[in-house]
């Protein structure tokens, strides 16, 4: 997976198209991800006792990941993500997110 909870990431495609948040909630199995306050729906409740009120509330909806580029922290412009395995002092190899255009390892 190359997007994580809590990256920042930019929305390429639907009507929040261009919009930068934050994301909430991967699903790795299906390849999803919701982001704070993008392409939300609206879910409308129904008053379950008379007198009382319906109420509508808004949720971001998971989108494909595919849809959504990660911002680098480090040059701030959304990119395309490889991997760098290093290995560590003990010999175990540890693999990096590394932006494809400023080739900084993002955390
Ligand atoms: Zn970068």
């Amino acid at each position: 997976m190359n997007i994580k909870k809590n990256d920042k990431v930019k929305i390429l495609a639907g009507k929040d198209k261009g919009k930068i948040g934050k994301v909430l909630q991967v699903i790795p199995s299906e390849r999803r991800a919701s982001v704070e306050g993008l392409n939300l729906l609206i879910k409308h409740l129904r008053p379950r006792k008379n007198g009382e009120k319906g109420q509508r509330i808004e949720f971001p909806a998971f989108m494909n990941i595919a849809n959504l580029a990660l911002v680098c922290p480090k040059c701030g412009r959304p990119t395309r993500v490889g991997a760098k395995v290093t290995k560590t002092e003990g010999g175990k190899s540890k693999k990096f997110r590394v932006c494809k255009k400023c080739q900084e390892i993002i955390e």
